[in-house]
């Protein structure tokens, strides 16, 4: 592609069509920990390009959640470490850095071939050849629901529950600040097409091994709240409770579902580092905290990686969220 395309309109434009016109090779390609926006999305693009006779493969650097087992066309996603063979488009969602593709956007590129970045985070770096960025839309998923309209490609129902569930985890459950009347549009046309709330629903929260609540005791019995109420967090040395049990419970809910609470904060510490992910309400930009600790994000939802041991980041991190709090009262 001879220049760089920015289109940030809920519809996308003739310009972000274009690649998907005709027919050819395309690779739907995930970032690291990759969560059911991004997967719900390149598969449910993916699944669409495939009943036009596209050839489509799918993976990123790390493998797909078991948590996440249920989406159809899941067994599909490889972990990769080296792109094989020729494609003509790659296709990147809900990924605001190349970074987060640990060096495998950077072979795509050096391949010459047309890279569409497709997202809804503010602060998407604007990588690709074509880059669709709405950061009015609650989901990814909203986007490929809207491309695929665009595009008269048929909504199988396969494709619907993929780009239902990407809708249903980024809005929490269709509670979140970020919902509009055009996700519930969406997702009304997604379950005409199939998709079924109660089977996502109970795929998501509804299959805890026997052992999850008794580890999820473990871990709420550490969430902490600072003393003016405002900022709620969990720190989680590693090893306490199993990665798998922290990975599927969305442990930050719980310090936000505190009433006084206006940022609540998760640490976990792994392999020497601490993942933070931040929520907010409203009156904090959380994403500004991450950011300061080159992480990134929503206002209300954001994340970054910080150096360990657990006690230092969960200073700096906790710091940040005590003067970002402070702002926004003198404000
Ligand atoms: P979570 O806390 O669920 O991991 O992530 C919440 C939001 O923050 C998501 O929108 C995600 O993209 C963003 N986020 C989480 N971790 C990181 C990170 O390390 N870097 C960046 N740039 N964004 C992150
Ligand atoms: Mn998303």
């Amino acid at each position: 592609m001879s220049s760089i395309i920015e289109h940030t309109k809920p519809v996308p434009s003739a310009a972000v069509l274009e690649p998907f016109g005709g027919g050819g090779r395309a690779l739907m390609l995930g970032h690291v920990h990759p969560d059911a926006d991004v997967l719900g999305t390149l598969l449910g693009l993916g699944l669409a390009l495939e009943g036009r006779g596209w050839s489509v493969t799918y993976g990123g650097p790390h493998p797909a959640p078991a948590l996440l087992a249920f989406l159809p066309g899941i067994d599909r996603y490889r972990r990769l470490t080296t792109l094989d063979g020729p494609v003509d488009v790659v296709v990147l969602t809900d990924c605001p850095n190349p970074q987060r593709t640990e060096g495998l956007i950077d072979q795509a590129r050096r391949a010459g071939k047309v890279i569409v970045n497709i997202d809804h985070h503010p602060d998407n770096r604007r990588y690709g050849d074509v880059n669709w960025i709405d950061a009015s839309a609650a989901a990814t998923g909203e986007m490929v629901y809207e491309l695929l309209t665009a595009l008269g490609a048929p909504l199988t129902p396969a494709i619907a529950t993929n780009l239902f569930t990407a809708i249903h985890t980024d809005t929490g459950s269709f509670r979140y600040s970020n919902v509009t009347t055009r996700t519930f549009t969406i997702a009304a046309a997604l379950v005409a097409a199939g998709a079924r709330p109660e089977v996502v629903s109970e795929s998501l929260y509804e299959r805890r091994p026997a052992d999850a609540l008794r580890w999820l005791g473990a871990a709420l019995a550490r969430v902490e709240v600072s003393e003016d109420g405002r900022l709620g967090w969990l720190a989680l040395p590693a090893g306490l409770v199993p990665e798998r049990v922290v990975e599927s419970e969305e442990l930050v809910n719980y310090p936000r579902s505190v009433a006084s609470v206006r940022v609540a904060c998760l640490l976990r510490e792994r392999d020497g580092q601490v993942k933070v992910s931040l929520r907010g309400k409203g009156d904090v930009d959380v994403q500004k905290i991450a950011a300061q600790f080159g992480g990134g994000g929503h206002v209300n939802a954001a994340g970054c990686t910080v150096a360990g041991p657990l006690t230092d980041a969960m200073r700096a991190v906790l710091d940040a969220a005590r003067r970002a709090i402070d702002e926004s009262r003198a404000s």
